[in-house]
C-alpha cells in the first residue's frame, strides 16, 4: 500500500492522503487569506474520496475534485455543501475561487452516504472500508480501510476525542478493528485539557460577573460543532445568550440528524431559550448587559468583528475564547498583542480577554493511549499527522512504545508492505 500525504503534515490544516493513487483521505484547506489547498491539487484523479468531517481543514476542497465517488456520513455531506457555499461567498471578498455552485451540485450528485458500521466496497476495486464514531463533531468519523489483494489495512483517526461532551457521544476505542497501519491526529500531543466541569464552572463565574458589573460578554465560536455546545453549556447553568452567525444555520442541520447527537433534545432546549439575531437586530442586543454566542472562533471576519467593534473600549465587557488561535488570526492577535485588525485598521481592545479550552479533540494521554491500543493489537506503522509537533510524537512513539512511527513531511511517499 502506498500513502502519499499531500497536506497537514507537521500542521493543523488542509488535510489530504492518497492512499495508491486511487483513494484519498480527506480534501481539506486551511482557511487562511488566501486559502492553502493540498499539494498537486487539479492534478490527481483517485477514482474516490472518504471525507472524515466537515471542517474545513478536512472537506473544504472536497468540491473542487472531479471525483466519481464520494464517501461521508449523512451529516458531513449537508455541512459540507453548507460550508462549500460559504467558501464561494468568501472567495468573492478575498478574490478566490476553487469552485462553483455547479461543482458543488456535482459533488452532491457523486455522494454516497454512509453510516457508522456499515462495510463498504469501494467501486471497482479491491478496497473496503468501515467508518466509526469519531466523537469530534456530529458526523465525524475514523476510517478504517482494507485492501485485499495485500491483505493489508489502516486506520485514520481524522479529527478524534475519547471524552463525551455535552453535544457528542465519545469515540470508543475498544471498537476499533486492528490494523496494520494508524494515522493519527496529534493536535493535542503535549497537551492536555482541563477538567472539563471545572472549566465550565469558571467560564460561567466569569460570565455572571461581567453581566453583574454591567459588561458585555462577547464569546467566539466556530460555527460547526463548538457554538452548539457553548449554547448548551450556557442553557444548563440557566444563561439565555444571543446567537449570531452561521452556528444557528448548523443547529438547524443537526436537527435533521439526531442519530449524530448525544441528546438531541438537550440541543433543542438550548436554543429554544437562545435569542436569534440577524443584521437588523444587531444594534439593539447591548442594550442592557448581555452574553453573545457569535462566529468566527478565532476573529477572522464574522458578525463577531462587529460586536468587537462595538465593545473594545469598555473595559467592563470580556471576550471570552473557547479554543485554541492559530497564528496570524486576529484571536491570536487579541491574546498576544491586546488589538485585532477590522477592515484593515487596528483596534485596540480594553475589555479583558480570557481562554478556555473547549476543545473537540483528543487529549495528550488519550493520543499516546491509543497509539500503544493499536500497537498492541498488532499495528506496525504509525504516521503522526495533523499537529504542529508531529516529529517529537512520533519519537516519543519510537522511545516510549517501540513502534515505527514516522512524522511525514509534504509531498512524501510510503509504501508499507
Ligand atoms: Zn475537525
Amino acid at each position: 500500500m502506498k500513502l502519499k500525504f499531500l497536506g497537514g503534515c507537521n500542521e493543523v490544516g488542509r488535510s489530504a492522503i492518497l492512499v495508491d493513487d486511487r483513494v484519498l483521505l480527506d480534501y481539506g484547506m486551511r482557511p487562511s487569506d488566501p486559502p492553502e489547498v493540498p499539494l498537486n491539487s487539479g492534478n490527481i484523479s483517485p477514482e474516490a474520496v472518504i471525507v472524515s468531517h466537515a471542517h474545513l481543514d478536512h472537506s473544504g476542497m472536497v468540491p473542487s475534485l472531479m471525483v466519481p465517488n464520494v464517501y461521508m456520513t449523512s451529516v458531513t455531506r449537508d455541512l459540507t455543501i453548507l460550508l462549500g457555499r460559504d467558501t464561494i461567498k468568501v472567495g468573492k471578498d478575498q478574490g478566490f475561487a476553487f469552485f462553483d455552485e455547479e461543482d458543488i451540485r456535482k459533488m452532491d450528485e457523486h455522494t454516497r452516504t454512509v453510516a457508522y458500521g456499515e462495510r463498504v466496497a469501494l467501486n471497482g476495486s479491491d478496497y473496503e472500508f468501515e467508518l466509526f464514531n469519531a466523537g469530534h463533531i456530529p458526523g465525524s468519523s475514523a476510517t478504517y480501510l482494507r485492501k485485499a489483494s495485500e491483505d493489508i489495512s489502516l486506520f485514520y483517526t481524522g479529527d478524534i476525542r475519547m471524552a463525551e461532551t455535552r453535544l457528542m457521544k465519545s469515540a470508543a476505542p475498544s471498537e476499533f478493528p486492528a490494523s496494520d497501519i494508524l494515522l493519527l491526529e496529534s493536535t493535542y500531543y503535549n497537551k492536555e485539557h482541563r477538567d472539563r466541569q471545572e472549566m465550565e464552572h469558571e467560564f460561567i463565574d466569569s460570565i455572571k460577573e461581567t453581566l453583574a458589573s454591567g459588561g458585555n460578554v462577547i464569546v467566539p465560536c466556530f460555527a460547526v460543532g463548538r457554538t452548539q455546545e457553548v449554547v448548551m453549556i450556557l442553557h444548563s447553568y440557566g444563561i439565555t445568550p444571543y446567537v449570531d452567525g452561521m452556528g444557528l444555520g448548523v443547529f438547524r442541520l443537526f436537527k435533521n440528524h439526531p442519530s449524530f447527537l448525544k441528546n438531541a433534545k438537550a440541543l433543542n432546549d438550548a436554543f429554544n431559550n437562545a435569542q436569534f439575531v440577524n443584521m437588523t437586530r444587531r444594534k439593539n442586543i447591548f442594550s442592557e448587559p448581555s452574553v453573545i454566542v457569535t462566529t468566527a472562533g478565532m476573529l477572522n471576519g464574522g458578525p463577531v468583528l462587529y460586536y468587537l467593534k462595538k465593545i473594545h473600549k469598555d473595559p467592563k465587557s470580556k471576550v471570552l475564547l473557547t479554543g485554541y488561535q492559530i497564528e496570524g488570526t486576529n484571536g491570536r492577535r487579541l491574546i498576544e498583542d491586546g488589538h485585532v485588525e477590522v477592515d484593515g485598521k487596528v483596534v485596540k481592545v480594553s475589555a479583558s480577554v480570557e481562554q478556555y479550552d473547549f476543545s473537540a479533540h483528543a487529549g495528550d494521554s488519550e493520543l499516546k493511549d491509543l497509539v500503544s491500543r493499536f500497537c498492541k493489537n498488532g499495528t506496525e506503522v504509525v504516521f503522526m499527522v495533523h499537529g504542529e509537533h508531529t516529529n517529537e510524537f512520533a519519537a516519543w512513539a519510537r522511545d516510549n512504545i517501540g513502534c515505527e512511527a514516522i512524522a511525514p513531511k509534504l509531498g512524501e511517499e510510503y509504501i508499507i508492505e
